[in-house]
């Protein structure tokens, strides 16, 4: 059977902090040289409602996210602003709505093979001052959880990339009609997908 995830999508977005710091090229540049297939993409001003949405299109965000932001505080030997999961996550999505309204966005869906995976490898970790050198939020940005706490405004972190195949699945449904997805063929595939490899030599 071959291998049937070679059209995995992803949905990226360049976060207002990225497009303020000329770095569309520069996403774009790295998530092409790893051979991935851009299938749509438009430049937007996010409505509140709309990031609203997207932070909870997975009905659990709102807890997970809380547990895991008091978790990281407790980890690094700090006490949590609050024990309450559901009042971490209400502070954090009110300063993501005034971040992403903030200006405009660039969204795009990406496709090609393990693209969740390797998007979030090239994207980096989600806090900038301890995401991996050579990721794009390591290299060009350096906020940090001590930081955007202290200023009580969310992390800028330039890009927002899907965690898991079902949460891009219901982000590209959020930002794009099925019309803007655009189904074609580029001629690198051959190389990266074909199995034979014989349509090379004349
Ligand atoms: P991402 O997928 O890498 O963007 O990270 P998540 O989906 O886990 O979190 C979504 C957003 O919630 C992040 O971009 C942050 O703005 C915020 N967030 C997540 N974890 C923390 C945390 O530990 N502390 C704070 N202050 N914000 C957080
Ligand atoms: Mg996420």
């Amino acid at each position: 059977m071959p291998y049937a995830g070679k059209k995995e999508r992803s949905l990226v977005m360049i976060k207002p902090d990225g497009i303020q710091r000329s770095l569309i090229g520069e996403v774009i540049k790295r998530f092409e040289n790893m051979g991935l297939k851009l299938i749509a993409m438009k430049m937007l001003v996010p409505t509140v409602e709309k990031i609203e949405q997207h932070y909870t299109l997975d009905p659990n965000w709102r807890r997970v996210t809380g547990e895991k932001t008091i978790k990281g505080y407790k980890d690094k030997g700090m006490t949590p602003p609050s024990e309450d999961p559901f009042e971490i996550t209400a502070k954090i999505l009110a300063g993501l709505k005034k971040y992403m309204t903030s200006g405009p966005v660039v969204a795009m869906v990406w496709e090609g093979a393990h693209v969740i995976k390797i998007v979030r490898k090239l994207v980096g970790g989600t806090e900038p001052l301890t995401s991996d050198v050579g990721s794009i939020r390591g290299d060009y940005v350096l906020d940090s959880y001590e930081m955007s706490d202290a200023d009580g405004r969310a992390i800028r972190n330039l890009i927002h990339a899907s965690g898991s195949v079902s949460e891009a699945e219901m982000e590209i449904k959020h930002w794009f009609t099925p019309e803007e997805l655009i189904s074609y063929r580029l001629v690198q595939e051959e190389i990266l997908y074909d199995v034979n490899l014989d349509g090379i030599l004349e």
